[in-house]
C-alpha cells in the first residue's frame, strides 16, 4: 500500500516523499483513512511505529481543508495533548515539517519556559497547539488562550499522562472545549481505567492496535548480564570502552543514578550527558540535540524523561537498572531499531533485580540470554573505582586545561586490554559487528582530575 492510496493531498504526498517515506507503517494504513473521515479513533500504538504521523498527516488536511479565513488570536483549532515536554516539542517538529507549504501554523508550548513565551506562541492564533497539560490550563486561567472553538483535540500517550497524574487537568480540559469535535485517543497499553478514559472523550471510535506492548521489537537482539550492583559502573565503562556505538541511551531508575553514572563515565574519559526532571529545560533541550546531532553518543536518563524521544540513530539502550514496571522495559527497548533499523538493548542485573527480570520475561514472552562477566572483570572495577569522579563544576576548569597541552592522561581502550570485555562475548545477541564507518565513543583525551 503507498500513501496515495489512503487519499492524501498532494502537498502532503509531497512532504512524505521529502522525507523519503515511501509506504505508510500499518499504523498510518489503518488510521488515516477513518480520521481523513472524520472519524473518532482510538491507537492503541506505542512511538516508534509512525504514529505521530498517523495523527498528523490526516488532521493537517482536515484543518486545510476546512481552513477559515483567518486565524482568531488566542485561539487553537486543534489541540495535541502530550505527557512531557520532549514529545510535544518532538510532535511540533514534526508537524511543521508535514505542513510544509500549506498554510499551517503549528504552535507548542510547555512547562520549564518562561510564560511568556508561551503566551506570545498562542498570541496570533494557531491551527495546531501541542502542548502539555499544565501549561495550558495555566493559559487558559489567565484567559490568553481559547479552546472554545476547538475542532480536533488528540490525547497521545494517555497511560503515560496517567502515570504522571494529569488525569485532573485532561478531566478539566475536556469540560472546556467544544462537545462536538473529533477525537483521537492514543496509548501503549490499554488497562481498564484507560479504557474508561478513551470511552468518556471518543464517540463511535474507530479502534485500532498495532504491536501490542508485550511483544518487543523483532529487530532488537536483548542479552542480560548478572553483576553485583556496585560493580555495574565498572561494566558500562568497559562496555562502552569496547562496544561500537552510533548512539546509545542508558537508563536509570533515578535522577541521582543518571548523574553519578555520567561522571563517573566521565572519569574514565567517556562523554556523556544525563536527561532528568532535575534538569532545567534548556539543559534537557541542549543534551537532547547534542544526541540528536551525535555530538555526544551517550544520553543517561530517566524513564520520565525518555520516554517518546525518537531518535532514529539509537544503536544501544543499557538497562543500567531493571525496571519495577515490566512494560516499561518494552518502551525503553523500544528506544532502539527505529524507522527499520537493528538495535541491541543490554541489561545489567543485580542480585535483588532477578524478580524484575522475571517479570520482564513474562511480558515478553521470551528468555533474555545471559552474557557472562568479562574475563577479570575484578582488576578493572578496582582500577576504576580508583577513578576520582568529574564533576560538573570543574567542566570549566577542565575544559580550560584540555585547550592546552596534554599532560599525559590515562587513556582507556586498547591499552587497557588486559581488563577488556571480550568483544564477542560483549554483543549482546551475538549482534554482527558494525560497519569500520561507525566511530566509537570519544575515548582519551578527557582527563580525569583528581
Ligand atoms: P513515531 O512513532 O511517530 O515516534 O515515529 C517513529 C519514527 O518513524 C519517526 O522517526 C518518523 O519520522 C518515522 N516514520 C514515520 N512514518 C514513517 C514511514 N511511513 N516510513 C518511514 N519512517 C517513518
Amino acid at each position: 500500500m503507498k500513501f496515495s492510496d489512503l487519499g492524501l493531498s498532494q502537498p502532503i504526498l509531497a512532504a512524505l516523499e521529502a522525507r523519503d517515506y515511501s509506504d505508510p507503517t500499518p499504523i498510518q494504513q489503518k488510521a488515516i483513512p477513518p480520521v481523513l473521515a472524520g472519524k473518532d479513533l482510538v491507537g492503541i500504538a506505542q512511538t516508534g511505529t509512525g504514529k505521530t504521523a498517523a495523527f498528523v498527516l490526516p488532521t493537517i488536511q482536515r484543518l486545510v481543508d476546512s481552513a477559515p479565513q483567518r486565524l482568531v488570536p488566542g485561539r487553537a483549532r486543534m489541540l495535541v495533548l502530550a505527557p512531557t515536554r520532549e514529545l510535544a516539542a518532538q510532535i511540533a517538529t514534526a508537524a511543521r515539517g508535514y505542513a510544509q507549504g500549506q498554510h499551517v501554523r503549528v504552535g507548542v508550548i510547555f512547562g520549564g519556559v518562561p510564560v511568556p513565551r508561551s503566551i506570545r506562541e498562542v498570541s496570533r492564533g494557531l491551527d495546531i497547539l501541542v502542548a502539555t497539560p499544565g501549561r495550558l490550563l495555566d493559559l487558559v486561567d489567565q484567559r490568553v488562550l481559547d479552546l472554545s472553538a476547538l475542532e480536533i483535540l488528540v490525547l497521545d500517550e494517555a497511560d503515560q499522562m496517567l502515570d504522571l497524574g494529569f488525569i485532573h487537568d485532561l478531566k478539566r480540559i475536556v469540560n472546556i472545549i467544544p462537545e462536538k469535535r473529533q477525537t483521537l485517543f492514543f496509548s501503549a497499553t490499554m488497562p481498564k481505567q484507560i479504557r474508561q478514559l478513551a470511552d468518556r472523550y471518543c464517540r463511535n471510535a474507530v479502534e485500532i492496535s498495532v504491536t501490542p506492548v508485550s511483544s518487543t521489537a523483532e529487530r532488537v537482539s536483548q542479552a542480560v548480564t548478572f553483576v553485583n550492583q556496585k560493580e555495574k559502573q565498572a561494566l558500562l565503562t568497559l562496555f562502552f570502552q569496547h562496544e561500537p556505538i552510533d548512539l546509545s541511551l542508558v537508563f536509570s531508575r533515578t535522577k541521582h543514578g543518571c548523574d553519578r553514572i555520567v561522571r563517573r563515565l566521565k572519569a574514565a574519559g567517556i562523554e556523556a550527558v544525563a536527561i532528568h526532571g532535575n534538569k532545567s529545560q534548556a539543559q534537557r533541550e541542549r543534551a537532547l540535540e547534542a544526541f540528536r546531532r551525535g555530538d555526544i553518543r551517550i544520553l543517561v536518563a530517566t524513564d520520565i524523561a525518555a520516554r517518546g524521544i525518537d531518535i532514529p540513530g539509537v544503536s544501544h539502550v543499557v538497562n543500567f537498572d531493571l525496571p519495577n514496571v515490566p512494560e516499561q522495559y518494552v518502551h525503553r527497548i523500544g528506544r532502539t531499531a527505529r524507522a527499520g533499523r537493528e538495535g541491541i538493548a543490554y541489561s545489567f542485573c543485580a542480585e535483588d533485580e532477578r524478580p524484575y527480570l522475571k517479570d520482564i520475561e513474562k511480558l515478553i514472552k521470551q528468555r533474555i540470554g545471559a552474557v557472562p562477566l568479562p574475563d577479570n572483570f575484578m582488576g578493572t572495577v578496582q582500577a576504576l573505582q580508583a577513578m576520582p569522579e568529574v564533576r560538573e563544576d570543574m567542566r570549566d576548569e577542565e575544559q580550560r586545561e584540555r585547550r592546552g597541552p596534554r599532560r599525559g592522561p590515562p587513556r582507556h581502550g586498547k591499552k587497557k586490554a588486559a581488563h577488556a570485555i571480550k568483544p564477542a562475548g560483549h554483543r549482546p545477541g551475538g549482534a554482527k559487528p558494525k560497519k569500520p564507518g561507525n566511530k566509537g565513543p570519544r575515548r582519551g583525551p578527557r582527563r580525569a582530575r583528581g
